[in-house]
């Protein structure tokens, strides 16, 4: 089963639900013409679907292999990566100075939501490199940008991010990886890093690493971090590659799912040291590493999104070819296709509702990010700043997280044939686990969103995005339409929720932080069901203000659907936050007891 983009959809959640229209409106997106987004996608969609989709079995399938220190992709990869640079996919969000096409990070971000239904393990590639273009264009020499960020941003060459050591997960700043400043003000870096995505490979004849390493003299922990550009191969002044550097694929791991995305353990300083240039500032890579790290977490997120809606294509379809049972109540021989039973129609909503509320919730930290770089007011865009970083962790948390349960429920609904390769169910659901995994685990995420986020300025980012949101429940009241069902009693009372939890989570913050802590990750939760099911509904809204006829029914069932079912949720949860704490801390007696 192939995979064909969801536009109207995807411009319904854009322009709506995310707010990109009313951000154009009110001048915040320059001249940019917002018209253009529908033709971008449509072709995207063409892409995905005729170019990478037939590669995502044979990617699986072959995997990737690494002989005498290279690593060769899947048959049929390196051509397709050249056609999908070569139409100028990896550039649509560069900037023109560098030759990108300039467009917002909203239309790049429903493009990699394409790219990663399509094929996850392929989108990767890219959006890995365009969090190098981001550090780089952020906090890269004139110079550094005059060599590598073209040919990055082109697509010609791809980047890496290496963080990840045996002993450096989760806690970046236990790093040993070092760099020794040269005479030529260069650096020579010496140490190995483990899990590098796309690390090497065949699609491009270069590779720009971005790599996290500490000077002799550096503080210990976070503050004494800087990241390093290494090409794989040395760029000559007239452009053209020179030398082999110092930085090899040592070896590549077997993994539980994304089997074409090499994963490599990368060595440097085996033959004297890798030379690399700094990026930013010495003792500053935490710094550039954020803004990599950032537009990973939401490219991550849009990952979750992608195989979500994959998943839920492929179970819709085999639901209504797949015969089982009888529709209750009907009369004759012969059985129904599966769709007729309310429990398989309820696992279909539950997949549709989910990617829907990860989509709108995605898109919006895009418009948000979009919105902080691009607006013209100071106080825009500040607002706007402070909305992308409390939106970004719940972006990548939420819509990963659903992510791996749509693609469960995916199998679920195929029966037995789901745990059966040939479906292609089970591929998702292996793909699926690492994205709640890589960029920082969902658990970081949640601590990220109750520490940094909630607890910046006494929670203001919260309590505007809250009050936003009381404005579209107020709307869902005032429209009196019977469709929408108790969708705004619902939502009013998830508000409600969200409002409460997030005080009781700033006070524990000051007087326990372990119990805010114990929390975080069903706050996270609460806050995805709320703001994904108020963002539903305004969606909802304006599809029936837009008069889609069948549409507009479409939109007000899910959004309702999501209200009802989901957003019903966010009272428990903030239960499980408040009350669950003393047990949680309570845990070694239980676990170690
Ligand atoms: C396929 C794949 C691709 C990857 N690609 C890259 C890449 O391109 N570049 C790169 O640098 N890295 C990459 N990684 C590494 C990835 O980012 C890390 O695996 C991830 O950040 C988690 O680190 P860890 O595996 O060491 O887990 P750990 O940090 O050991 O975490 C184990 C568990 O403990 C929890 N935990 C840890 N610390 C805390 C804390 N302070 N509070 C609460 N809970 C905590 C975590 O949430 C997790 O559940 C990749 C990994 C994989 C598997």
């Amino acid at each position: 089963m192939t995979y064909r983009a969801p536009i109207s959809d995807m411009l319904l959640a854009l322009n709506h639900g995310a707010g990109l229209q009313a951000a154009v409106r009110a001048g915040h997106y320059g001249d940019f013409d917002a018209d253009i987004t529908a033709a971008v996608l449509e072709e995207a969609g063409k892409f995905a679907t005729d170019v990478l989709a037939p590669l995502n079995r044979i990617g699986d399938q072959n995997g990737i292999k690494l002989r005498d220190g290279k690593v060769t992709t899947s048959p049929g990869w390196p051509d397709a990566y050249r056609r999908w640079s070569e139409a100028g996919w990896n550039a649509v969000s560069g900037s023109e100075a560098f030759g990108g096409q300039g467009l917002p990070l909203a239309v790049n971000a429903a493009c990699t939501e394409i790219w990663s239904a399509a094929n996850i393990a392929f989108g990767l590639c890219p959006l890995l490199t365009l969090s190098a273009i981001e550090a780089l264009d952020a906090h890269g020499s004139d110079e550094l940008k005059r060599v590598y960020l073209g040919k990055l941003i082109s697509g010609e060459w791809t980047g890496t991010m290496q963080l990840t050591e045996p002993q450096a997960g989760s806690d970046v700043g236990a790093l040993r990886t070092r760099a020794e400043r040269a005479p030529d003000g260069s650096y020579r870096i010496t140490g190995s890093k483990i899990f590098i995505t796309y690390g090497d490979h065949d699609m491009t004849d270069n590779i720009v690493h971005f790599v996290l390493a500490r000077l002799p003299d550096a503080p210990a922990g976070t503050k004494g971090i800087s990241l390093f550009l290494i090409p794989k191969f040395m760029v000559n002044a007239d452009g053209s590659l020179g030398a082999r550097n110092d930085i090899h694929p040592s070896g590549v791991e077997h993994k539980l799912g994304m089997h074409a995305s090499p994963t490599c353990t990368m060595a440097m300083g085996d033959h004297g040291g890798a030379i690399g240039y700094l990026v930013g500032e010495e003792n500053q890579g935490m710094r550039c590493m954020f803004t990599m790290m950032n537009q990973a977490r939401l490219g991550v997120g849009l990952e979750g999104v992608g195989i979500a809606d994959r998943a839920y294509q492929q179970a819709l379809a085999f639901a209504q070819e797949r015969k089982q049972g009888r529709a209750i109540g009907k009369q004759g021989d012969g059985s129904d296709p599966i769709i007729v039973h309310p429990d398989v129609k309820r696992m279909l909503m539950q997949m549709r509702a989910l990617t829907a509320a990860a989509r709108s919730i995605c898109y919006a930290t895009a418009v948000a990010l979009d919105v902080a770089a691009r607006a013209t007011d100071a106080k825009v865009r500040t607002e706007a700043a402070a909305r992308g970083a409390l939106l970004t962790p719940i972006a990548k948390a939420f819509s990963t997280d659903i992510g791996s349960e749509v693609a469960y429920l995916g199998v679920q609904i195929h029966g037995g044939m789901g745990f059966i390769e040939e479906t292609g169910a089970a591929q998702h659901y292996r793909d699926a686990r690492i994205t709640a995994i890589y960029e920082g685990t969902n658990g970081i995420q949640a601590i990220d969103l109750v520490t940094r986020k909630l607890g910046a300025q006494g929670g203001a980012a919260v309590f505007a995005l809250i009050d936003e949101l009381s404005g579209i429940v107020k709307q869902v009241e005032a429209s009196n339409d019977p469709a929408f069902g108790s969708t705004g009693a619902k939502l009013r009372e998830a508000l409600g929720a969200l409002d409460r939890t997030s005080r009781w989570l700033l006070e524990r913050l000051a007087s326990s932080p372990n119990e805010a802590l114990a929390g975080a990750t069903p706050y996270l939760r609460l806050f995805g069901a709320t703001l994904g099911g108020c963002m539903l509904a305004s969606e909802a809204l304006a599809a029936r203000q837009e008069a889609h006829g069948g549409d507009t029914q479409r939109h007000v069932t899910l959004a309702r659907f999501f209200a009802e079912t989901m957003s019903v949720q966010a009272p428990s949860l903030e239960k499980t936050v408040t009350d669950g704490a003393d047990s949680v801390l309570g845990a070694d007696a239980v676990l170690l007891g």
